[in-house]
Parts: C-alpha cells; structure tokens; sequence
C-alpha cells in the first residue's frame, strides 16, 4: 500500500513525493490548480511594480565598483539601457537588503558599547578625489577602540566594518578568508578614503544564518590598481578619454560561457551583442556566446551623453 503525500494524492511506488513538482498526474488536482494561480498573480504582481517602481539612479562611478569591470561603468556613463532579469533579479536584490538591515540593526545594539570597542560612522559616506572627480561610497561602519588598556593597545584604532552576505556556495570559501577580488578592491578604496588599513568583513550565510568576521589588510598594489582604473573612468567622463581605454576587463571561456561577472552584468547583452549571446536553459543565468542569435540589443550609441 502507497503513502498519501501533502497533495493528498496516492503515491503508489511508498515513495515521498510530497517536496517534488506536481507530475502530469495531478494537472487537474484543484489545490495544485490554486497552487499555480497564486503563483501565476504573485509574479504578475512582482512584474506590475517592476514597472511602476522608477530604479534608484546610481552614480556613474562609485567606490563600491572599484573592482568592478570598467566598461560596465562606461555603459552606465553614457546611459545605456540595462539588460533586466525582471522580478526574480528585483526578489533577490531585496533579499539582500533585508538580510542587511537586519544585521545592521543587531550591529547596532551589540556594539554600541563603551567597553573597549565602539560601532561608529554606521552608513556614512567616505570619498576618494581621483583626477579631481569625488568618487564616493557609504561604509557599513567603523569599529573604533576607545581605551588603551594593556589587553588591547596594539590592536588598531580604527576597523572598517563591511557587511555581506552569501549563499551556501559562497560560505565555504569566504567564511575561510577566500574574500571575493570586487569586496577586496571595495574594501580597499574604502580604506584609502578612511586613511586607514584594517578592516574585518562580517559574512553571513542567508541559508543557514551562521557568520563570521573575515580580517582583511589595505593591499597597495590592488590600491594602486584601483586608482588607475578610476583614473581611465574619470577621463572618460569628462570626455578625455575614449572607449577603448575602457577595454572588457572579463571574457568567455574555451567553450563560450561567459564568466560570472558578466552573467550578472546589467550590460551583458549590449556589451557581447556581436558575439551573438545566448541564454542557456539548463542552469541559472548563463550566456554562452555562439552563432545563434537570442536578443541582439541595439548598437550602443553615445547619444545620451
Ligand atoms: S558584460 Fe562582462 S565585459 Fe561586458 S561590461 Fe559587463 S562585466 Fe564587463
């Protein structure tokens, strides 16, 4: 005798089927029909207010991308239109951020001590001037020691503090100290503007809820990379340099999949539009970049400028 799973349905190999998709079998089962209505209203919902929702305008250039590719950042100059994923992007984005306020505000409470160490400048903005252009970013915060008691005087006086969180397939590297290069190179110009060169990244896996405090150290010769990165985008913006300075900073494999930079890249289509892209079904987001043609963009133009 078979076991009734969770859709009341008679599972007749006594195998648990209660977590797998509805089979063809119970197409007509009036709970699973209620099941696919409401999903079918939620995404209509989630597309409604994509649309309605004007997108927060983000500066062109900012210290959080300073390890970001810079023809991304060229493509945001010049105002290119971005490639949506629609609402899946719009539900991951804001899962993010709510994973952040909840952190921040646990940050708070625990570490506005006046034992020792201190939470201090939560969001502030901090700025770096490169080629006379303010290139700004906000902090998660700075952790300042506030005594010099014997325990704890060579420990240093000021800490970046950066938030991130992950998923389970991040969490195994970064929770070891295998720091993502683009939260490095953040890290970094956010040290540089603070004139400071400690920071510790607090790493949470949205998963499973366990964290860590990640200890990282200002890399000169990533700073210096850095700046002259900033360097070509800010001749850019003012009109001193030209795209080619802005060369694609990643590219595809032996066998055409673009790297996971550009697969998450508002431009990826625009940027790859001549090597025809196409969107892979059988995993997340992937373009592999082949003869087929899926959604050529129009050519990018200058004209927004
Ligand atoms: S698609 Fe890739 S190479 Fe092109 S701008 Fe984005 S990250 Fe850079």
């Amino acid at each position: 005798m078979g076991k009734v799973n969770q859709m009341g349905k008679l599972n007749t190999t006594g195998e648990d089927t209660s977590s797998s998709p509805p089979d063809s079998t119970e197409e007509s089962d009036p709970l699973t029909l209620l099941g696919s209505m409401l999903k079918e209203e939620f995404i209509s919902k989630l597309l409604r207010l994509d649309e309605r929702i004007p997108r927060k305008k983000r500066e062109p250039i900012t210290l959080s991308a300073a390890g970001k590719c810079q023809r991304a950042a060229m493509y945001r100059i010049i105002g290119a239109e971005k490639h949506s994923w629609g609402w899946r992007q719009r539900i991951t984005l804001e899962d993010g951020d709510h994973a952040h306020t909840q952190l921040r505000k646990y940050l708070k409470s625990a570490l506005h001590t006046r034992k020792h160490f201190r939470l201090m400048d939560q969001e502030k903005t901090v700025s770096l001037n490169v080629k006379g252009i303010e290139v700004r970013g906000h902090i998660d915060g700075r952790i300042t020691r506030i005594c010099d008691c014997s325990d704890h005087q060579d420990w240093p006086r000021d800490t970046l503090l950066e938030v991130k969180t992950c998923g389970p397939y991040t969490w195994p590297r970064f929770s070891i100290g295998k720091i993502p290069s683009d939260y490095q190179a953040q890290a970094t110009a956010y040290m540089a503007a603070m004139g400071i060169t400690d920071t510790l990244f607090m790493v949470k896996d949205k998963g499973t809820g366990r964290f860590e405090f990640i200890p990282y150290r200002l890399d000169k010769v990533l700073l210096e990379q850095i700046f002259e990165r900033l360097g070509r985008i800010t001749r850019f913006l003012r009109g001193e340099g030209t795209s080619p300075d802005l060369a694609r900073e990643y590219g595809p494999d032996s066998k055409g999949y673009l790297p996971f930079e550009c697969n998450y890249c508002d431009f990826v289509l625009k940027c790859w539009k001549d090597n025809n892209p196409v969107k892979m079904t059988t995993r997340a987001v992937i373009y592999k970049v082949s003869k087929e043609v899926f959604d050529i963009p129009e050519p990018i133009e200058e004209k927004n400028r």
